[in-house]
């Protein structure tokens, strides 16, 4: 009897550590998931930090301009002015749309954002796309960019519309 009651009470152990140490497992796996998640978006960053660090130069832009990865930017990218004084200019990507981009498209848009922020340090009341888009013909070429406007408005930028990044007009 006593023997007996030891036999269950260790299966019940037996199955309880099963129990923990599947859901363990499951959480485990859950961590190397979110791991790799922020691993693959870390990288993605880097990608974009790279360009803008190379172009940054070319350009002799002296602000610092950092790489940021959103789930949603309803322009597809931008570039967001420093919220203190002396911070950081942040291009931020929509995540899907900077997976789109081929290595030339990418530094063709960069390019074009590191042309806001050149006009943001230097001529701010003269912001437009059009010397944006000037700004970034000093250091990619025109076929480049106008691909990658392209890919923006599948079907052409209407004509005299301000070339922006926006989302197209289906
Ligand atoms: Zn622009």
């Amino acid at each position: 009897m006593k023997s007996s009651r030891l036999r269950l009470n260790n299966s019940l152990t037996v199955s309880l550590f099963l129990a923990m140490s599947l859901a363990a497992n499951v959480s485990a796996a859950a961590d190397s998931g979110a791991e790799a998640a922020a691993a693959e978006l870390q990288a993605k960053a880097q990608r974009v930090q790279e360009v803008i660090d190379d172009l940054r130069g070319r350009l002799s832009l002296t602000r610092q301009v950092t790489a940021a990865i959103v789930p949603q930017n309803p322009l597809m990218v931008s570039v967001l002015a420093p919220v203190e004084r002396g911070g950081a200019y942040r291009v931020a990507f929509e995540g899907p749309f900077l997976d789109s981009l081929s290595d030339q498209e990418l530094r063709a848009v960069v390019a074009h954002e590191l042309g806001h922020v050149w006009i943001f340090t230097h001529h701010p009341y003269l912001q437009t796309e059009q010397l944006a888009n000037s700004v970034a013909l000093r250091v990619v070429t025109r076929d480049t960019l106008e691909r990658v406007y392209g890919k923006v408005w599948p079907h052409g930028a209407p004509a005299g519309a301000p070339v922006r990044f926006t989302v197209p007009a289906n």
